[in-house]
């Protein structure tokens, strides 16, 4: 078998899952702008604790968007994220003391935070994609607010309704059922990175925001490692705080805020959050990136040859 192309990479990463069913895998366009024009970054990354594999990352031509340029079927990944992500990955069936403790905190800053800079005047109804356990909602149900979540991950979930009764359930964001023009605020933290297609997700989030409803949205942001390290297989796209508002913006919700300041405390180090309001009008996406909201080939190089320089080897 060839060295580095698709077949090559299909049969390594189902060997390392020790996944028996044979997936297909296609190379996917620019889940932003929908090019097939891309440029390679980086082709071997983390697949886990010091073990690094072929599985090469994209720079899209016209817009700039990071991403893995192969892509399983849906299928797959609703056996990776309800299977292998805890199994090989974690190694944990349950959520830790710290990690419970963290989401508590997290949410809790969060609601503050919205609060503090009024982007939430009143109690409404939210929604939080990729929730895992549910403690982010748990602020908020403690002000009145009707709150539901959904994830993939389904020790998580379990673990969120049996010992915090929340809201929450067992679901693919993908197949999310929602009402049209419903929601107050929704809320995907860091969840967008993992799901198999945002577009649905971002779509669905769309239709069932109301008008003048609010959308955050967190992604990790700038590394705090080498770039190989960054770089890892259940990572399916990396997003800046320019892919990030593009995002938004293609799918009807006008930025307010982007920034790295760390509304959610100290915990996510490089996490950038934008927060954006749901409006009734259309948007010509191509014309907003052709106008210059893009990041060139050159930038997405450099910056990741910039942590690359400051981050020691080992790191
Ligand atoms: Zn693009």
């Amino acid at each position: 078998m060839k060295k580095n192309n698709i077949n090559y990479f299909k049969k390594n990463y189902l060997n390392f899952l020790n996944c028996k069913i044979n997936y297909k895998v296609k190379k996917i366009r620019c889940e932003i702008c929908g090019s097939s024009k891309n440029h390679k970054i980086i082709d071997y990354i983390s697949w886990g604790a010091k073990r690094y594999g072929y599985m090469p990352i994209v720079s899209c031509d016209i817009c700039g968007f990071v991403f893995q340029n192969f892509r399983f079927s849906k299928h797959f990944y609703e056996n990776f994220y309800s299977k292998y992500y805890r199994e090989k990955i974690f190694k944990n069936l349950s959520p830790s003391k710290n990690f419970l403790s963290d989401q508590k905190e997290r949410g809790l800053k969060l609601f503050k935070f919205l609060k503090k800079e009024n982007f939430i005047k009143k109690k409404g109804k939210m929604l939080d994609v990729g929730c895992s356990t549910g403690l982010f909602l748990k602020p908020f149900l403690n002000q009145g607010w009707e709150c539901f979540g959904n994830d993939p991950d389904k020790n998580y979930i379990e673990y969120g309704i049996k010992k915090y009764n929340l809201p929450i359930k067992f679901e693919q964001a993908e197949n999310m059922s929602l009402k049209k023009k419903s929601l107050d605020l929704i809320i995907i933290m860091g969840s967008l990175e993992h799901c198999f297609n945002p577009n649905i997700v971002m779509k669905k989030c769309s239709q069932a925001a109301k008008v003048g409803g609010l959308l955050v949205l967190e992604a990790r942001g700038n590394p705090q490692s080498k770039s190989k390290n960054y770089f890892n297989h259940n990572h399916h796209r990396y997003f800046s705080e320019n892919s990030q508002e593009l995002m938004m913006i293609k799918h009807g919700f006008i930025p307010l805020l982007t920034t790295s300041y760390p509304i959610t405390g100290p915990t996510r180090k490089g996490g950038i959050y934008t927060i954006g309001i749901k409006k009734n009008k259309k948007i010509n996406l191509k014309k907003i990136i052709n106008s210059g909201k893009k990041e060139s080939l050159g930038t997405v190089i450099y910056k990741y040859k910039y942590f690359d320089k400051i981050y020691k080897d080992n790191s």
